[in-house]
């Protein structure tokens, strides 16, 4: 048999060239392959022995093959020989002991319907094989990684509609896989975030970056879940014909971040009141500050007003006491003007006490049922000496009738005895000072209005407040402050109204009411 491959070969010499440097090896043997005619030299390479030993022992290959696919074989050779083309694969272990996957195929041929010999090739198919278990192995794990990840994974081609989503994902949005499969995805999408989704996807699928973004999608069932996507564009033959993204579910980080927020802002709120509250607690300080300084000022005047009346009171009880012979008439006027600054005296120390009295709620009132006009009448008769003084006329307007009052007679005349002595006190020499006086349905009625020097708009607000005095360059018009505070506790405590309007330089108005009957 050699001869024959030899004659084969030497007879196709560039042939026998050709079929020396292919990587499979072809052959010719008779129909049961106990006799090989030739046999390409591949075998070595593939197999690790010459053709020269397969063509003395035919049988040796056999030996090679794996002991699982013994069956296969002969099942392969029974086939051939009955004359249909065959092709497998299977492996062997070769001479160098590595393992070879090979696919074999035969063609049976014929010579006057008679099978006189089969020719074949054999591959080595290692790599391949190989290759295409370890590309299963990495799609499988590939598979594992895509069903097992609790991200959303998804493909969409081109015009945005799902071809490919993992089951997690699907789930995450209340679907399953095959629901979504087609579905466009802006679908899926909350309308708030469609424009800005859509703009994302033109972005990707022009360029081939990766771009991440947040969505807010809406499941099956309207629940919103927020997404952060990363998607990159996929191409086939270097064209874009998808988008590949993972999505992951961000929904408690947003809910926190709304959340931080929300604090954040109660944060500033709380501050802010903070600072208020501050600002208040400042104010108050200044307003301690204010009321320290106008009981000092308060002390200070109180102590000139005690000051003065007593030196007039020591200075003529003095000169009285000196002087045995000091004429009648003299003596008389020196002990009134004695007993005026005493009056003076008594009243502003009552008014002082009067005041802590009220503040401190213990005050009784004293109420008896009284004519009010013959109090105000006697008032008047008691200032008629200052207002001679100062050359002011006093315009007295008071009804005829009795008005009677039920009321503190004492406090209700100091009250009424005050607001007259400011309107004197505080209308230059010639002014005018008028009073006026009715019952109305269930009120008596007092008006007292002077032109005289008026209270600064900016001073109104303050005047009932204690030891509170317009400050005037210039003026030192006696006083403590406290004559309207005193007036207008006793008003309030009768239930009655007491206002105040004034302009600066024209004059003022008090006007005072009071209930006729008061239980
Ligand atoms: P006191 O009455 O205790 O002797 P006073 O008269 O200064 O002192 P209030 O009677 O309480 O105190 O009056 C408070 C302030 O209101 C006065 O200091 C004065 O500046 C202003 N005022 C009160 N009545 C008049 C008025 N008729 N015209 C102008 N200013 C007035
Ligand atoms: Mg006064």
């Amino acid at each position: 048999m050699i001869t024959d491959q030899k004659k084969f070969i030497t007879g196709h010499s560039h042939l026998a060239e050709t079929v020396k440097w292919l990587d499979a090896i072809i052959f010719s043997s008779n129909p049961d392959g106990s006799e090989y005619y030739f046999i390409t030299e591949a075998v070595e390479k593939i197999i690790g022995i010459t053709p020269d030993m397969i063509i003395q022992n035919p049988k040796v290959l056999l030996g090679f093959l794996l002991p699982e696919y013994v069956t296969l074989f002969r099942d392969f050779v029974a086939e051939v020989r009955k004359g249909n083309n065959k092709s497998i694969e299977y492996k062997i272990i070769n001479a160098r002991n590595e393992e070879v996957f090979l696919r074999h195929s035969a063609y049976p041929i014929f010579s006057e319907d008679r099978l006189v010999r089969v020719d074949g090739i054999i591959y080595d198919i290692t790599r391949e094989k190989t290759n295409s278990l370890l590309l299963q192995k990495s799609e499988e794990r590939f598979r594992t990684l895509f069903e097992t990840a609790e991200d959303l994974i998804f493909m969409l081609n081109s015009a945005g509609n799902f071809i490919m989503i993992n089951t997690n994902g699907a789930l995450s949005l209340e679907y399953s896989p095959n629901e979504l499969l087609g579905r466009h995805f802006l679908e899926l999408v909350d309308n708030k975030s469609k424009p800005e989704i859509a703009k994302s996807f033109q972005k990707i699928l022009r360029t081939n970056k990766i771009e991440t973004f947040e969505a807010e999608l809406v499941t099956k069932y309207a629940k919103n879940i927020f997404f952060e996507i990363n998607a990159t564009s996929t191409k086939e033959n270097g064209v874009i014909d998808s988008v590949l993204a993972i999505g992951r579910n961000i929904t408690s980080r947003i809910r926190d971040r709304e959340k931080y927020k929300e604090l954040y802002n109660k944060l500033i709120e709380a501050n802010r009141i903070i600072s208020i509250e501050r600002d208040r607690a400042k104010q108050k300080i200044s307003v301690l500050e204010e009321l320290n300084r106008l009981k000092n000022e308060f002390v200070s005047n109180v102590s000139h007003e005690l000051r003065t009346p007593l030196a007039s009171i020591i200075g003529f009880s003095e000169t009285i006491h000196a002087d045995q012979n000091l004429p009648e008439e003299m003596r008389i006027e020196f002990n009134s003007i004695i007993l005026d600054e005493a009056k003076r005296l008594s009243r502003l120390i009552n008014n002082v006490l009067e005041i802590s009295q009220i503040e401190d709620g213990a005050i009784d009132l004293q109420k008896s049922q009284f004519n009010v006009v013959e109090s105000l009448k006697s008032i008047i008769d008691a200032s008629i000496p200052k207002s001679d003084e100062k050359e002011i006329t006093l315009s007295i307007n008071i009804a005829d009738e009795e008005i009677a009052i039920f009321a503190d007679r004492e406090r209700i005349e100091q009250s009424i005895e005050n607001v007259i002595s400011n309107a004197i006190k505080f209308t230059p020499p010639k002014g005018r000072v008028t009073i006026l006086a009715k019952k109305l349905f269930k009120e008596f009625e007092l008006i007292i209005s002077d032109t005289g020097i008026g209270i600064p708009k900016k001073d109104l607000p303050y005047v009932f407040q204690k030891f509170y005095k317009v400050s005037r360059p210039g003026d030192h018009t006696p006083g403590t402050g406290l004559g309207l505070v005193f007036v207008k506790n006793i008003i309030d405590l009768h239930k009655g109204l007491i206002t105040v309007q004034s302009e600066e330089g024209k004059g003022t108005t008090v006007v005072i009411k009071l209930p006729l009957k008061n239980k």
